[in-house]
């Protein structure tokens, strides 16, 4: 590396060392912000020599990417932003603190795709899905897709793994020379019944999908969730046996097999290491206190509540709704989430800055509920035995943060 670049490596692990003792995160913002300060180019010197995958989209990338790491772990060491800081300041820190290594995992907040892309010139990029997310500032979906259609098609080079049952992922990847599809299945439809090419509707049956106006189709997977498990494109199943709940996990698994398996892992090798993962960054961790399991959630868009309702047991729930800074300040999006699942009698608890935005919701919705003040009044309101806690971005924070930083 550069002379000035080794300096800006060693002040952004020192600056992130200080934010970390100083209980201020994990410091990795702070670090990557001043060290691409002193080197702009920081990121792109410390991506040289580094075989890299980034994971894209709007939910589960920061379960993909580790579940990625792990699976690439077969290999070597990877270095990795495992605690979701995504932008290129966490990527610059995450590559200086783990030093040199062969390979690299990296989530990619999806507005910063095209940008992570030019400056690490990875070998594989990983698109999960795309669903509307921070009403109040994010791209609409089709947008988005749009940004990433034009900065593949500048990489024609680069290999994709892409969601098959997302229209929107397909019709941002479909014209790249390389592109591995693999089947995650879709329970969220309501941003892609329009097709971005034409403009026609989109019809879904037993799985497929197709535009009625053009030949925009879903593509055959070569990697597909089947059963309890993921079948590679040799037409080898896999049972994957992991720690993590839900088919939407399942999904994320087949997308770390296939994009490990670009970089040479072979799924029989991949498998296993997936099964090491326990909680990513306090989703799904699980916490006894005062004879109740406690189970953490993370819900931060309609996309991402339809899965947590398919994960949760049918047992006492806590929803808890901000709407700070990282959350987006706007919570409309409550109505485009269907309650109904929680109708079925459980006790539903709510919390929250915005605990009343949710009672309104939920009333219209038909679901009772009760609100509670803090988090230790909803664990006394509820009985031994789990306790689910469904929660969005900061919201999720603020009680990992009463777990004692649960990971
Ligand atoms: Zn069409």
């Amino acid at each position: 590396m550069p002379m000035r670049a080794k300096v800006a490596s060693s002040v952004s692990r020192t600056a992130a060392a200080i934010s970390r003792a100083a209980g201020r995160g994990d410091g990795s913002v702070i670090g990557g912000w001043i060290g691409l300060k002193i080197d702009p180019d920081l990121l792109k010197n410390l991506a040289t020599g580094r075989a890299i995958a980034l994971v894209s989209g709007t939910n589960g990338k920061t379960t993909t990417t580790r579940l990625t790491a792990a699976a690439l772990g077969v290999l070597g060491p990877v270095a990795t932003n495992s605690f979701g800081a995504n932008m290129p300041s966490g990527h610059t820190s995450a590559l200086a603190k783990a030093g040199a290594t062969p390979f690299a995992v990296l989530e990619v907040d999806e507005h910063y795709l095209a940008r992570v892309i030019d400056e690490t010139t990875p070998r594989a990029v990983a698109l999960l899905n795309l669903s509307r997310d921070q009403l109040d500032r994010a791209k609409e979906v089709a947008m988005m897709a749009q940004l990433w259609r034009t900065a593949l098609a500048d990489h024609p080079d680069i290999r994709v793994i892409a969601n098959a049952d997302d229209p929107m992922v397909v019709w941002s990847a479909v014209g790249s020379p390389n592109v591995t599809w693999f089947s995650a299945g879709q329970r969220w439809h309501d941003d892609s019944w329009v097709c971005p090419e034409c403009g026609s509707s989109i019809e879904r049956r037993e799985g497929e999908w197709w535009c009625v106006g053009c030949p925009l189709r879903r593509p055959r997977a070569q990697w597909v969730v089947e059963d309890e498990g993921v079948t590679d494109p040799n037409g080898d199943w896999h049972l994957v046996k992991l720690q993590l709940p839900g088919r939407v996990n399942l999904g994320n698994a087949a997308a770390a097999l296939a994009t490990a398996a670009e970089f040479g892992v072979r799924a029989i090798e991949g498998v296993p290491r997936l099964s090491s993962v326990t909680s990513v960054a306090g989703r799904y961790a699980q916490v006894d206190r005062d004879g109740r399991n406690i189970r953490l959630l993370l819900a931060k868009n309609p996309a991402s509540w339809l899965e947590a309702f398919d994960m949760a047991d049918v047992a006492p729930t806590l929803l808890s709704i901000n709407a700070r800074d990282p959350d987006g300040l706007d919570t409309s999006w409550l109505y485009d989430v269907d309650f109904a699942p929680l109708r079925d009698g459980r006790p539903v608890l709510i919390t929250g800055d915005r605990a009343y935005d949710l009672a309104v919701r939920l009333t219209v919705n038909g679901v009772p509920f009760r609100h509670v003040k803090t988090f230790d009044e909803a664990i006394q309101a509820s009985p031994p035995g789990r306790l689910e806690v469904i929660a969005n971005y900061t919201a999720f924070q603020d009680i990992r943060a009463e777990l004692d930083r649960v990971n």
